[in-house]
This record gives C-alpha cells, structure tokens and sequence, in this order.
C-alpha cells in the first residue's frame, strides 16, 4: 500500500515529509527533495508539510501509520477495489462536508456528485480506472452544503501485492481557491461550452436571417499530446501552458472572435467575418502556428501542437448543432491522418463515416486476428548485411483491405485498444519467432525491434503481461528489442525508468524511437535506461542540402558512441541520403530505398542476398 501512496505523493506539487516515530525521514515526495536540495546545509523541513507518524500500537500497523499520514494531508485519500472502498482517509468530511458512509455502501457513490457537464468524462475515467492507468483529472463537485467545488483528482492503480487484486488509489484535492484566485489576478476568461453554443446559435440564426451576408466559421483545437506536458510539468505549469496558448489563440485571431475551453486541451473558436474560405482557413493555420511557439516552463521550453477541425455553415437550414458536430467530425479526421488541419467538407463525410466504422471495427478486428506483421530490416551500409528487423503492424480490413498503423494507432491509442493490439502483437511475434527458430535459424538470430505505445508505461497490469510473454522460450532465445517514443520518456517518472529497468533485466533492449520529434530532448538519455536511438527521417530529408542537418546528425552519432548505445537513422529514401549517411560513419540504416516493410517469405531471401550491391558498396572500395 506504501508504495501507491509514495507514488502518489510524489505527484503533489507541495512539499511532503513523513517521520517515523524516532524522527527518522520515511518518505519525502519530488517536490520536497527539490525544496531540500535547494536549502542550505542544515536548517529545517522550509515550507514542506511534515506530518510525524507515531509508532504502531495496533496489529493493523500500514493502515494506522497510513491513516496518520493521510490525515494530515488536505486531501481525500481513498482506495477500493472493483466493488468496494477499502480505505478513505478522515479528510473526507472537511472536502466533500460530510462523512464517507456513502462511499462504503456504494462503490460509484462519487459520480452522484459530479456536476453533469463533467458526469461523461469523469465517468468513462472512473470505469477506467479498472484498465490499469494512472491519470488525473479535474471536475466540478457538489460539496455537502449545495455549493459547486472544483476537485482535482489523481488516481492510481496498483496491484496488492498480498493478494494480487488490482486496487486504486485515488488523492482528490479541492482547488476552487486556486482557481478562483487567479481569476481574479486577471486570468482570461474562457466561455464554456454551454455559452459558447449559445452565442453560436445567435450567430447562425443571424446568418440565416441576411442571405449573403458574410460567412462565419467554427473550429475545434485540440492539443495534441497535452496529456505528456501536464503529468511531466504538473498541473499548475500545465494550467499556465494552457493560459498561454489561450491567449495567442485569442490574438491570432481576427475581427469579431469568441472562444471557449471545452475540456482540458480543446477549444472551440468561431469567427467572422470572412470573404471566403481560404481566409478563414489561413487565419486557423495561423493561430496553429502561433500555438506551437516554444513555451517557458522554467529553464526549460516545450512545444505544445495544435490540430483544427474547421467547418463552415453548409446552408439555410444549418444550425448550430450541426455546425459543432461537423467541427468535431474534422478534428478526428485531423487527429486519424495527423494533419494539422482538415476543413469539413461533404465528400469527405463518407471518410469519416469510415473511419468512425474503423474504431467499432477494431475490436471486433482483434477477436478475429486481423492484424498482422510486415518486418523492415535496418542494414548495415558497408557489408550491406541486415542487422536488425523492426516488426511493424498492419490490419488486413475484411473490406477496405490491408490498412497502414498510421490510420489506427492514434484511434487505438485514444480508446485504450492499443494495449490489447501491442500484447496480441507480442504474443503473434513469439509465435513467428518459435518458427523462425525451428526452420529459419539464420533469421531467428536476427535482433527484432517492436513498436510500444507509450500508453503502457507505467500500468502495473500491463507490465505483468510483458513479463508473462517475455517468459516464453521463442522470446528467451531472441533478442527483443522494445522501441518506445519519446513521450514515455518525458513524463520522466521514476516509476516508468524502474519499469523499463526490470524489462531490460529481462533481456529486453530499450530504443527511443522517432528521436527528433516532438520533446527531444538530450536529457532523457541522461535518466532513462536506453540501448539504442532511432534518428527520425526529419533529419533525412534534408541531410544532402543542408550543412545544419549534418552538423546535428554527426553530433548525434557522437554523442551515441560517447553514450555506448546503438544508433539507427530511418527513412532514407535515395541514393544520395544513403551515401552522405553512410560516409558519415552511420552503421545502422532503414529506409524505403533500401527495404521497404517485408512479409514472412520475402525476408528469407533477403537474408540471404543482402542489399543490393550496388547500393551496399564498401566505403574504402
Ligand atoms: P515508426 O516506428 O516511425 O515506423 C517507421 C514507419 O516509417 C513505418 O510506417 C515504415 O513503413 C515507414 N518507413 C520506412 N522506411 C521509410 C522511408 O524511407 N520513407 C518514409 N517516408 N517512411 C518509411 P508504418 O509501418 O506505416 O508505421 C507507422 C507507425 O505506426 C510506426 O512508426 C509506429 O510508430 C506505429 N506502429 C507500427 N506498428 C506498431 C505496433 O505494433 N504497435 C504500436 N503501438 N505502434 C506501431
Ligand atoms: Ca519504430
């Protein structure tokens, strides 16, 4: 239970210091080793909470002390299982204003309090709970004397290691003070979503009323990955990055703006008046640019991106409804295809329709076994021989065909199927891996790379189940290597880095994947366990041009060998990328020039053959 808990604590942003009986520290939260790391030699705990348990009396010692340190914090600490609570601690009554019996009699007894704006939501993240994850979230509560308070809530699942149930902690906190204290500090104030609907059925309605009169549009901002930046920066920096990019959504924006925040990283905009499309739609792209700016977070600076859905009124019987749905409709198609913008448009209804269809299939698609794998093999560009292969997915749809991961991973990952795809991956990677070893010796000696979701970092659960499948003997015998993106790396938990220790103890390598995009950043290699770096083709395609791109591309290899880690440099697509890499002492190349993705019977061959030659030849030659 200890361990839940100092995890939790460790995402408080106050200081936490907890002594035992004889004055000893027995657990110190982040934010308490930075205070105290920063004070002067001697001195006391400074500004942190220091709560003082006293020694044990009871047989139910962990829960007394648990108690004792609970009680001192302002915060409801509670923790259940799937039916019942287990434990609250005594703050209950001085947040929520009365005691926890509801709790204890049911289970689900905090939803019947949640504002009904937020009910959805916080719902879905109460039931999902169960999955395993650790996350927080905010929402309005109504406290025992009828008034509405602003709670934060973290929570964390944990496994019990007596009985091996999957428990949740969970801290709520109430933050309406800081809240309403900014506000009046001056803070920006955002309209909400049922303001916003409404201002824009006026607007509608005005359209309608003056034919021809000019056009207005709405769109939908969602920031990409938002989630990464709040749990590495906490909440209050995350609060801050959103203040900021509210504000240059505002500026960005011209003539007669409203915007509202309709969640933690979205927000609606509508404006007007614009001449024609291409305006408005220039105006978005802008305010995406704006956006992306980098941001000030202490020492530090972070890029938060932006993806919009834009949509117009279609004609006279438009209405508001109807606008938000279309809005909302290219936001997904933008988040589904990764661009930065998709302008709603009838034609591409049926695509959308599709891949609305796409996330109903996908669970049906994983029952059936749909999904398979193609290997891309990473060369050596002066042997020309195959030193790795990087094990990609693909869904052979029953109608639309074999479908690309770049269409369904993001949907995955939004609805929590990824974990189900990445672990029946697995297991179909042992599988391939038990015959490559009983008939294809020479390609089962081969390294094979998997991709896995940063969704999985840290879940107690799913570490299980790697460690369930690493187990097997065709895994055992292969050299596994897991390639990871970069955002596990930046919520830089030290849950997540003791996670990745114990896979590598099991033989597993560790590779930063996509190196170059999104929150690079050198430091990660400084804290996390990594054996390898993919260098993302970003830095490809401009390597034969650019003086710059080389520069950074031999201080990256350097920086490799001084590390003692493995170093791949993907998408190389010509001849000329090739050589400039290869003669800059490159040793691990991938590429569509050199290999695009294999299925099972291509690969033999080319082990055997190797790259082409001409393609692979000898740098002294
Ligand atoms: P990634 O890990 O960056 O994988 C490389 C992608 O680049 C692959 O696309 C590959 O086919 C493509 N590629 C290879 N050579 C070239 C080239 O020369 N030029 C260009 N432009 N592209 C090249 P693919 O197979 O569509 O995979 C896309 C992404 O989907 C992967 O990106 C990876 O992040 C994710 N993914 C693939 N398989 C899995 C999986 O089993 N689980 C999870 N969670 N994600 C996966
Ligand atoms: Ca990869």
């Amino acid at each position: 239970m200890w361990d839940a808990i100092r995890e939790l604590m460790e995402q408080f942003e106050e200081g936490i210091v907890v002594l035992d009986a004889d004055g000893e520290i027995a657990v110190v939260n982040r934010a308490a080793r930075e205070k105290l790391a920063r004070r002067e030699q001697g001195g006391g705990f400074g500004d942190c909470r220091v709560v003082r348990m006293g020694r044990a009396r009871s047989v139910e010692v962990e829960r007394q002390q648990l108690d004792e340190v609970a009680s001192a914090l302002p915060v409801v600490l509670s923790i259940r299982n799937r039916t019942k609570y287990l434990y609250i601690s005594q703050a209950h009554e001085k947040v929520f204003g009365d005691g926890p019996e509801s709790f204890y009699k049911n289970v689900r007894a905090f939803l019947e309090r949640v504002h009904p704006d937020d009910y959805e939501p916080v719902r879905e993240a109460f039931d999902s709970d169960l999955a395993g994850n650790p996350h927080q979230y905010r929402c309005q509560y109504q406290h025992a004397s009828g008034e509405w308070r602003k709670m934060h809530v973290r929570v964390l699942p944990y496994q019990d290691p007596d009985s091996g149930d999957l428990l949740i902690a969970s801290l709520v906190e109430d933050v309406t003070e800081v809240r309403e204290g900014r506000k009046q500090q001056g803070e920006r104030r955002l309209l909400g979503s049922a303001e916003f609907r409404a201002a824009l059925g006026q607007w509608t309605e005005e359209w309608i009323g003056r034919p021809g009169s000019p056009l207005f549009a709405v769109a939908f901002i969602d920031l990409a990955r938002f989630r990464v930046v709040n749990e590495s920066f906490g909440y209050s920096e995350g609060d801050r990055i959103l203040e900021e990019v509210s504000e240059r959504i505002e500026q960005g924006l011209p003539g007669q703006a409203l915007i509202a925040s309709l969640g933690l990283d979205l927000f609606a905009v509508m404006v007007r008046p614009f001449e024609g499309r291409e305006q408005a739609e220039t105006a978005i792209r802008q305010v995406l640019l704006a956006i992306s700016a980098p941001i000030e977070v202490g020492e530090t600076t972070v890029r938060v991106m932006g993806r919009a859905g834009l949509a117009f009124p279609r004609n006279i019987e438009c209405t508001a409804d109807a606008l938000l749905r279309d809005a909302d409709a290219a936001l997904q198609l933008a988040k589904q295809t990764r661009e930065p913008l998709v302008v709603s448009n009838v034609n591409r209804a049926v695509k959308l329709q599709e891949l609305a269809m796409l996330e109903f299939d996908l669970e049906r698609a994983l029952e059936q076994n749909e999904f398979f794998f193609e290997f891309q093999p990473v060369f050596d560009p002066n042997s020309g021989e195959v030193k790795l292969l990087e094990a990609l997915v693909r869904w052979r749809h029953p109608r639309l065909g074999v479908i690309s991961p770049t269409s369904f991973i993001s949907l995955a990952e939004d609805t929590g199927l990824v974990l189900r795809l990445d672990m029946k991956g697995l297991e179909r990677l042992a599988g391939q891996l038990e015959y490559w070893h009983s008939v294809e010796p020479a390609v089962a000696d081969l390294p094979v790379s998997v991709n896995i979701s940063g969704r999985h970092f840290p879940s107690f659960v799913m570490e299980r189940q790697f460690h369930e499948l690493l187990k097997k003997p065709a895994m055992k015998n292969s050299r596994i290597i897991f390639e990871i993106t970069e955002s596990v790396f930046v919520e830089s938990n030290s849950r997540t880095a003791a996670a990745l220790e114990r896979l590598r103890a099991e033989g597993v390598a560790i590779w930063l994947d996509d190196f170059g995009e999104g929150y690079s950043s050198l430091r990660y290699l400084a804290h996390f366990p990594v054996d390898g770096i993919k260098i993302s083709e970003t830095f490809v395609k401009n390597c034969v041009q650019e003086e710059k791109s080389r520069v950074i591309l031999s201080a990256l290899l350097a920086l490799a060998r001084g590390l003692g880690v493995q170093m791949v440099v993907e998408g190389v697509e010509n001849q000329r990328q090739f050589e400039t890499l290869r003669d800059m002492g490159f040793e691990a190349l991938q590429g569509y020039y050199l290999s695009k993705p294999l299925g099972v019977k291509e690969i033999r061959q080319l082990i055997e053959s190797g790259v082409e030659e001409e393609k692979a030849r000898p740098r002294s030659a």
